[in-house]
């Protein structure tokens, strides 16, 4: 792959927003509990940046850059770019009965449609009905408003706006997290005695969201709703021992949660001793 463009030292935290003397303790930390490679000040705004090598392409494009100006220097690395979705579970977009949106960003309804028609041709959608009403109601002009019109809205008569606490399926439970959008939404599997939590968005980065809750990510749009969602939702996660899947965790994003001082730490499942 050729990668031009570069600027080798510019090295990112995927949705990080600390800046100054944070982002720099911020990155140390990743460094020195995760291994994350980290660099100091000549990031873009003079911060520093660590990469977290572990979640993958970032979606935002300058980070992109910056993590393919990390990777260019990795002569080791190979760089795979994989369409993720359904096709990696082995079913088809046909066979899917049920879509479940915890929220709208982009990144999280970008692949509802393809080429104007429903990416999954048989599927019912399940969504929270405050995350709906909120950006349904956008001006044109705004970028998330603009997709969820695009995306979403053709598909509300198959949709069920759903409220805290509703049984989306047999053994699948809605749980309100309002903060990192106005609706977003997590959802608590059962199945028997076992039970999982799809964390969704509700923390961001594996290191700090969790042991700063009350930091917010750039996307977190009510930093006091998020900072109770995230402390609420991961004091029962770790309370009652129950692991999490979050989308922006690092592989395999599966873990659980313990609590560390005035906060939390996530505790990857590939790191466990199994026996
Ligand atoms: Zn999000």
């Amino acid at each position: 792959m050729r990668i031009e463009a570069l600027e080798p030292h510019q090295v990112f935290v995927f949705g990080s927003n600390a800046s100054g003397h944070h982002g720099a303790g911020a990155a140390r930390m990743a460094h020195e509990r995760f291994g994350a490679v980290w660099g100091e000040g000549h990031g873009l705004h003079g911060q520093s940046y660590a990469i977290d090598t572990m979640s993958g392409l970032p979606t935002i494009e300058r980070e992109v850059q910056a993590f393919l100006a990390f990777a260019a220097e990795q002569p080791e690395l190979e760089l795979l770019v994989t369409e993720i979705g359904c096709g990696i579970a082995g079913y088809t977009p046909e066979q899917v009965d049920v879509v479940v949106l915890s929220h709208f960003h982009p990144d999280h309804i970008g692949g509802l449609m393809t080429d104007g028609a429903p990416t999954f041709a048989n599927a019912r959608y399940v969504t929270g009905a405050q995350e709906y009403n909120f950006w349904s109601k956008m001006e044109a002009g705004n970028r998330v408003g603009d997709l969820v019109a695009s995306n979403v809205t053709p598909l509300a008569e198959k949709t069920e706006f759903i409220e805290d606490g509703a049984s989306v399926a047999p053994g699948v439970t809605a749980m309100a997290a309002f903060g990192h959008t106005p609706g977003h939404m997590v959802y608590h599997l059962e199945s028997g005695e076992r039970r999982l939590v799809l964390t969704a968005d509700l923390a961001n980065h594996y290191v700090w969201s969790f042991a700063h809750p009350e930091w917010i990510v750039s996307f977190d749009s009510d930093k006091e709703a998020a900072t109770a969602s995230r402390r609420k939702v991961l004091g029962m996660l770790a309370a009652d021992r129950v692991p999490m899947i979050g989308y922006h965790m690092p592989f395999p994003a599966a873990g659980f949660v313990e609590t560390r001082g005035e906060g939390f730490r996530f505790v990857p499942v590939s790191y466990q001793l199994m026996g």
